[in-house]
């Protein structure tokens, strides 16, 4: 089986304890479900690793993954830190009354209110991405006259096995200060002659759904070099190296990701003897894992409707959601795997591609998977949507957004209500017509 949950003797998909068949019919679909102890053992995956290694570290959950009001609450609890990347979830975080010295602040265009409010909220550090990022930050802090934590954020030239889409530590990107031309040393000679400025270290992040640890090992590696040259010239000690996130999770039976504290092993691992090698102070290790934390723990449920069937080509099962809910397909081509929840002891007998409703044949989820018999009205669970599902979503053909539900232990909490059609246009003003002659 593909994902870790159970079936019951009905034969239903439950989630958290909880039935999702139940679910749809509480709710109604489309519905996001999150197994709230799989966030917690995601968590604990990374957490725990780190302190039985004994190394002093910060597991950033990349709130972009999926950010609302009860997920931070539980990152809060989990003794995770924060990574945000605009005024949204910033605001978000502070709603959700995160600590706000575990909160790290990303973009690579933060604007003037951006770091204006992030500093004004004295967040734990700001990941400085580019040059003019440098020069709106010295605005900020002069007019708050206040210091704040930078981390320097570089890129190592590596390329991760991933979609390019997705690839976000090789030379040509929009995201940081280049290592081999020269600039990001710029960038810190510059950052370090500010006295409102502390350069705590710096923060590489290589891409994303990366099943490999070679990668992060490199871009350890390259790290280092800079720092060891660093050492040498200006005496310069990190206090903290931040790695990025990125981890692999499984999608569909092709993804073979190694245990989350896998990653945190092979990264310590190559720290330590990057660190002896040249002579440095152990760094603390900050991580910045989305996906990994929420990805798995969630399913999205949908009710099946039409089917249309071109002989000789192909099924196509339509169901109530799709790129409103879950753009990766239509985005990256991302691959899923879902069962029928109220048959998922059944045996598989016809093959079908999951089609969305909205107006674009791209609008596919999955594309050519087995099904038991289907009817209309089944409940069709979409594994491993916690991550850049309801983040994505969005209001194409004016769907309203669906509801997520948290379940653990038996017990199944709405934590974000579904969307109305007042709420669709509670924004839309109406057209004054005037008479023009
Ligand atoms: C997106 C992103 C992450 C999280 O990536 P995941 O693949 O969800 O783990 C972490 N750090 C940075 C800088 C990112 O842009």
């Amino acid at each position: 089986m593909n994902h870790p949950f159970e079936i019951n003797k009905d034969g239903h998909l439950m989630v958290g304890g909880v039935d999702t068949t139940y679910l749809a019919r509480k709710y109604g679909t489309p519905l996001f479900v999150y197994d709230v102890s799989l966030i917690r053992k995601n968590a604990r995956a990374f957490v725990d690793t780190f302190r039985e290694l004994g190394i002093k570290a910060q597991v950033a959950y990349a709130s972009k993954a999926f950010s609302s009001i009860a997920m931070l609450q539980v990152a809060k609890q989990e003794n995770l830190s924060l990574d945000v990347v605009s005024q949204g979830e910033l605001y978000t975080a502070l709603q959700a009354d995160f600590p706000v010295e575990r909160i790290h602040l990303h973009g690579n265009n933060k604007s003037y209110q951006e770091l204006s409010m992030a500093v004004e909220h004295n967040i734990g550090c700001i990941v400085v991405d580019n040059f003019s990022e440098i020069d709106l930050l010295e605005e900020v802090l002069t007019e708050q006259n206040k210091t704040v934590n930078v981390l320097l954020r570089v890129t190592p030239g590596i390329e991760a096995h991933t979609h390019d889409y997705i690839l976000t530590g090789n030379e040509d990107s929009k995201f940081g200060f280049d290592l081999l031309n020269g600039q990001a040393e710029q960038a810190f000679l510059k950052l370090q002659n500010m006295e409102a400025i502390n350069v705590v270290g710096l923060h590489c992040h290589i891409g994303s759904q990366i099943f490999e640890t070679d990668g992060f090992i490199m871009a350890v590696r390259k790290l280092f070099e800079t720092l060891g040259a660093w050492k040498q010239k200006f005496s310069y000690m990190p206090k903290v190296l931040n790695l990025g996130g990125g981890f692999g999770i499984r999608y569909t039976a092709e993804d073979d990701p190694i245990p989350l504290g896998g990653y945190v092993d092979a990264l310590v691992d190559e720290v330590a003897k990057q660190v002896d090698r040249h002579g440095l102070d152990f760094p603390e290790i900050w991580i910045e894992p989305g996906r990994a934390i929420v990805g798995n723990a969630a399913v999205t449920l949908y009710t099946t409707g039409a089917k249309k069937e071109i002989p000789g080509v192909r099924k196509y099962l339509s169901v109530d959601g799709g790129m409103t809910d879950n753009l990766r397909p239509a985005l990256y081509q991302a691959k899923y795997d879902a069962v029928v929840a109220n048959k998922a002891n059944d045996p598989l007998t016809e093959m079908v591609s999951i089609a969305g409703k909205c107006c674009e044949s791209g609008d596919m989820l999955i594309w050519d998977i087995e099904v038991p018999e289907v009817e209309y009205g089944d409940i069709l669970a979409v594994f491993s949507t916690g991550a850049y599902g309801y983040s994505m979503s969005n209001h194409y053909n004016r769907f309203p957004k669906a509801a997520v539900v948290f379940a653990e232990q038996g017990e199944d909490q709405l934590v974000i209500q579904r969307e109305s059609y007042q709420d669709l246009i509670k924004n839309d003003l109406p057209y004054e017509i005037k008479e023009r002659v």
